[in-house]
């Protein structure tokens, strides 16, 4: 079968700049399209005046026993990041490689899901395929977030389907689990004044300075405490939760005492570790905190610390039908945790069992010159083809 298809789909899509503060609609509207005239029922959940779109496409009787095939539509930005020497919103096709952002997290994937809608005849499904296609993954996957609280409205009459398919980069490796990711904001609320008298104010940078290092310490604490036998097994670099601080700011000049100091905190949670519970343990530690600078003994900033955002971890079962055919198809039987979070997160409180498995390089994914193997690219269509024939035709396994 020619693949031009597959290859017309992913030069639109690499040619539409959904990074993800931009419109990710029109992209969208375009798949919708494409789905369409395959012969789904399409529907777009949109939000901010209609630039962001999820899409929501259903084939198939409406019965129990779905699956769910999901990517997400936006990138991340190549605007200002050095090393590119290729047109990022352009499909570059060289030798073995095919070159562009998003080729491979993951609009490779996205396009061989309609490749493999292409080839399928529809008419022979049993049960409901449904493709889930999200925006705004790569800013903490508030996409996947939106539509699994609005899925079973989504749906309509369609039961939402227990098996998820999220074709995220891992050179086709199937992951069953892996960490959720959450954040929050400090602002530490000082006075400001002459530098040439401390005790007169309270310095902001100061006391962030001791709140970091109390962070910190948590950090160390929560390395030690260790995570379970499964979870070492899953995650053997760091069975633990992790921080990172990722931006900070603060004061106005070297000859002040600086005001205010704000600072962001990232952490990893484990799949089995509730990602609010460490959020007030930060919360808590943080209370317990000399808030004095130590130039101004009389006075005290104030620590203010955010509520989270959580994109919560995923950890599956084993065995299920999509695992067994995933493992038939790519000669495999090995399951693990992915080291990177996704919408999985999201699906799984929406009660879907999910894999991670994709034709991308994760090492490819976010760097410049981003490519995608084309021996994978081009077998992504037939792996998807096999696996919803073998799950959605015939009677159910
Ligand atoms: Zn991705």
């Amino acid at each position: 079968m020619s693949n031009k298809y597959l290859y017309d789909i992913t030069s639109q899509l690499i040619g539409a700049d959904t990074v993800s503060h931009h419109a990710s609609a029109p992209a969208m509207q375009m798949l919708a399209d494409h789905l369409d005239t395959l012969g789904f029922s399409v529907h777009l959940q949109t939000w901010e005046e209609g630039r962001k779109a999820n899409l929501i496409a259903r084939v198939g009787p409406e019965r129990e026993g779905g699956l769910v095939l999901s990517g997400h539509v936006d990138i991340v930005p190549f605007e200002g990041q050095p090393g590119w020497s290729r047109e990022p919103l352009a499909l570059g096709d060289e030798g073995e490689r095919l070159y562009g952002r998003g080729t491979t997290d993951m609009k490779g994937f996205l396009a061989q899901c309609l490749a493999a809608a292409k080839q399928l005849d529809l008419g022979a499904l049993e049960r409901p395929l449904v493709l889930l296609f999200t925006s705004d993954e790569e800013v903490g996957c508030q996409g996947g977030a939106r539509l699994a609280d609005a899925l079973p409205e989504l749906l309509g009459q369609c039961p939402a389907p227990r098996l998820a398919w999220i074709g995220e980069p891992t050179s086709w490796k199937v992951f069953h689990a892996h960490k959720g990711v959450a954040g929050f904001l400090v602002e530490v609320r000082g006075e400001g004044g002459h530098s040439s008298r401390p005790e007169e104010g309270v310095n902001a940078i100061a006391v962030a300075g001791k709140a970091l290092a109390l962070i910190g310490e948590l950090q160390e604490a929560l390395r030690r405490e260790g995570g379970s036998a499964e979870m070492q097994s899953l995650f053997p670099d760091a069975p633990y939760a992790t921080f990172n601080f990722g931006t900070i700011e603060g004061g106005t000049a070297a000859n002040m005492i600086a005001e205010a100091c704000r600072f962001t905190v990232s952490y990893r949670a484990l799949p089995d570790q509730d990602p609010v519970a460490i959020h007030q343990r930060v919360k808590e530690a943080l209370a317990e905190l000399d808030p004095h600078d130590w130039g101004s003994p009389s006075r005290r900033a104030e620590i203010v610390v955010s509520e989270p955002f959580i994109a919560p971890g995923v950890l599956s079962a084993r065995g299920t039908p999509l695992e067994k055919a995933l493992f038939a198809e790519l000669g495999t039987s090995e399951a693990g945790g992915a080291p990177f979070c996704t919408d999985a997160g999201h699906f799984a409180r929406a009660g879907m069992e999910c894999i991670i498995c994709g034709p991308g390089d994760l090492d490819e994914a976010h760097q410049p010159d981003e490519s995608i193997s084309r021996a994978a690219f081009e077998a992504g269509p037939d792996h998807i083809a096999t696996v919803v024939r073998r799950l959605l035709e015939g009677p159910q396994h």
